[in-house]
């Protein structure tokens, strides 16, 4: 059976290419990175010419960039971190209620720490404005967390005047830009940016391996103790073939971004309107044009969306509704709910993300195959009868 892979925010595959460069690092060149011998020597100048490649792709300058185990390591460390770090300061975190579980567990745990956490809500589309982060600042705040992009619906937030209106408070700003990051331009100079984070297998990397900048000056203790890899911001032995791999990703990335953007919002766009021209009521979610080059969030209301992704699986469609972490419990996802979609039209929603492989054929397969699905489970829907009798 031909089987499309629409997950991609989930996961994505990894590049060919990107496992050509990692090669030599799983096989011959096994050498501790820390280690003076030609084996370790040579781990570290692999270490450190991904390290160039990703400081190159962000603006930012090689010593900014920590290697971590993966986006939710960044995210934790980001948090933890600072609060840790400015204690003095205060004890007050800004954060977005349709953040990743990364961000908001991590501000549950501070909350229960005793330190104080303002979830702001978002709009009919999932913004936070500047005006909002201003406002929540008190002279206790340390740092705002607002993501660069959603990863459910795909809303990509006004992050440099959310910078600036942080430094003008002298408020630190991170950024959960695991979305973002080889998807769309980022410049953490230019957008002012103090702390982001980022995943190498959202880019076509490899999974497990990822990245925390850290705007020079910043200094936060080491979220894992060990020995001084990292120049002592994160213990433990250098995951140097993840870490080419990800530089390998990133340049790739960068290399491409222009064009895979250009082709997966074209994409994107007959999709969104193949699915909206073809299925009575169904919505939207997410910002019309604010949005991820490669996301579709929609509702289809009157069906649930988990029997959307079988009868798709079955159909060799592989989807998501909502995020990976949510599939399997009960809940609608916390950001279809924050965007203020009743309970009903959240559970029939399904996100289709695509990838740099995601081809013409693919888009009209889902074109064929999901308004087919749809009536099907409405012809077995006492809601949908209900609805249209
Ligand atoms: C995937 C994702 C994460 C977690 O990254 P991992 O590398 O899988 O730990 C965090 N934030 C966002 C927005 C994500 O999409």
């Amino acid at each position: 059976m031909k089987r499309i892979y629409l997950d991609n925010a989930a996961t994505t595959a990894l590049s060919p290419k990107v496992l050509e460069a990692m090669m030599p690092y799983l096989t011959e060149i096994y050498g501790n990175a820390s280690s003076p011998h030609w084996f370790g020597q040579e781990a570290r100048r692999g270490v450190e010419a991904a390290r160039e490649k990703l400081a190159g792709a962000l603006g930012a300058d090689p010593s900014e960039i920590v290697f971590t185990g993966g986006g939710t390591e960044s995210d934790n460390a980001a948090l933890f971190g600072a609060v840790e770090k400015y204690k003095k300061k205060g004890n007050h975190v800004i954060t977005t209620n349709v953040e990743h579980h990364a961000i908001l567990h991590a501000c549950e745990a501070l909350e229960k720490k005793g330190y104080a956490v303002t979830c702001l809500p978002v709009d009919e589309y999932g913004l936070v404005t500047p005006e909002q982060v201003a406002a929540a600042i008190t002279d206790k705040t340390i740092l705002a967390s607002v993501m660069f992009a959603n990863n459910e619906v795909g809303t990509v937030m006004p992050i440099p005047e959310i910078a600036k209106v942080c430094h003008e408070k002298g408020v630190l700003l991170h950024t959960d830009a695991v979305q973002a990051v080889g998807h769309i331009p980022i410049n953490v100079k230019e957008m002012g940016i103090d702390m982001l984070s980022l995943s190498a297998h959202k880019f076509h990397g490899p999974k497990g391996v990822g990245a925390l900048y850290l705007k020079k000056g910043i200094r936060l203790p080491s979220h894992i103790v060990g020995g001084e890899q990292e120049k002592g911001r994160r213990a433990g032995t250098e995951n140097v073939a993840g870490i080419v791999g990800l530089g390998a990703a990133i340049e790739l990335a960068v290399a491409h971004m222009r064009e895979n953007a250009a082709r997966m919002s074209a994409l994107r766009d007959r999709l969104i309107e193949g699915i909206l021209g073809t299925i009575p009521e169904v919505k939207l979610n997410g910002h019309p044009t604010k949005r991820l080059p490669n996301n579709v969030n929609v509702s289809i209301k009157y069906i649930e969306g988990e029997s959307i992704l079988l009868m798709l699986d079955m159909n060799g469609i592989a989807a998501s509704s909502g995020s990976a972490c949510t599939s399997g419990s009960l809940d609608p996802s916390h950001v279809l709910l924050a965007l203020g979609l009743p309970h009903e039209v959240a559970h029939g929603s399904v996100r289709l993300t695509l990838g740099d492989d995601t081809t013409d054929e693919d888009v009209d397969y889902v074109l064929k195959i999901l308004p087919e699905v749809a009536k099907k489970l409405r012809f077995m829907s006492p809601l949908w009868k209900g609805a249209v009798e």
